[in-house]
């Protein structure tokens, strides 16, 4: 597949092309390449999988041969990562292994964005504990974890030179707004009346949600107050974001992911009215779908919209509030008498 490259415009006559890569069999990221009056970015940079380098390589000789850009590698003078997830930052290593221009990340994914598979390798024992206490049954745990270590493969990552923290303008170009939630330093960039963003929004599904219990910092109340906060950015008109189409209307998008996620709290309210446990209650809320996503992600999905109703006292758990991390049996879940 040859990747089609799109252009748009940014502030000032800056041009930001939008490179597509495969990043997984069925998943595809966009890196983003901003040229504007000699400087040059890339935002994000795949997973590292083959086919994900070799169509960030076609995608800035297309640069090149179709758009007529002077671009190639050595002319970065920035690469920015948006978040710790391996689809936007696993292709660093092979990126710096044809150029050396600084990398900036956010504060919370330094340590998956300079070693992603040692990142991943250390997450194994909280997840196998999370899915546990989820209600995975213990031997199926022990499966998947194995599975996944399996999976695992050393990813050369890179250090970070600039360090971010959200609140900052990068290299005078970019205002950098901090939304965790999907992942605990994931950023968003103002670029005049465009915003990268990220995973933060996207046209078509609802971002995954990380757990703050797994990971702090995430969770379903940081997601709202991001969004709240994107939302409350003046005069954006394109959102481009990780994956999907670009998002002409930001604010429409944004009030309608809210939406979706009340009316999700309000599901599983309903079926907490028998006591449940999250991969119970995923299971009955997925039932609709042909294929749902891996029991991680649907029990992850689930426990951060449980956690955010028992922070307002709307669910309980029944019996112990022992820390979930050291629980070896499953928590049970049941509407809160308010
Ligand atoms: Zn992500
Ligand atoms: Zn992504």
């Amino acid at each position: 597949m040859k990747p089609r490259v799109a252009c748009f415009e940014g502030p000032d006559g800056a041009r930001i092309y939008q490179l597509p890569l495969r990043a997984f069999p069925h998943l595809v990221v966009h890196a983003y390449v901003v040229l504007a009056h000699g400087y040059a970015a890339l935002i994000d940079v795949g997973s590292g999988s083959p086919e994900s380098n070799a169509d960030l390589e076609a995608g800035l000789a297309a640069l090149r041969d179709t758009w007529g850009e002077a671009i190639g590698w050595a002319d970065l003078d920035r690469i920015v990562i948006t978040h710790g997830h391996i689809d936007h930052c696993g292709g660093l290593g092979f990126v710096h292994s044809r150029c050396d221009a600084p990398v900036a990340a956010h504060t919370f994914d330094l340590a998956a964005v300079r070693d992603h598979g040692a990142y991943l390798a250390a997450q194994i024992p909280a997840q196998a504990a999370f899915l546990r206490w989820a209600g995975v049954e213990p031997a199926r745990v022990a499966e998947l974890a194995r599975a996944y270590s399996t999976l695992l493969e050393p990813l050369p990552g890179s250090e970070v030179t600039t360090v971010l923290s959200g609140g900052e303008v990068l290299d005078g170009r970019f205002a950098v707004i901090h939304t965790p939630g999907h992942c605990a330093g994931q950023i968003c960039l103002r670029f005049g009346e465009v915003l990268f963003c990220a995973d933060q929004l996207l046209a078509v599904t609802s971002p995954r949600l990380t757990p703050a219990l797994l990971e702090p910092h995430n969770g379903l109340a940081a997601y709202l107050a991001a969004l709240d906060h994107v939302a409350a950015l003046p005069g954006i008109r394109l959102g481009l974001a990780g994956h999907e189409a670009p998002i002409t209307d930001v604010y429409g998008r944004a009030a309608a992911l809210r939406e979706g996620h009340l009316s999700r709290l309000d599901q599983i309210l309903e079926l907490c009215a028998e006591p449940r446990t999250i991969v119970e209650l995923a299971a009955a809320i997925y039932a609709e779908l042909a294929n749902p996503p891996p029991p991680l992600i649907t029990a992850q999905a689930i426990a951060a919209r449980v956690e955010y109703l028992q922070s307002l006292g709307a669910l309980e758990a029944v019996g112990s509030t022992e820390a979930p991390r050291f629980r070896r049996t499953s928590l049970v879940w049941t509407r809160s008498i308010l």
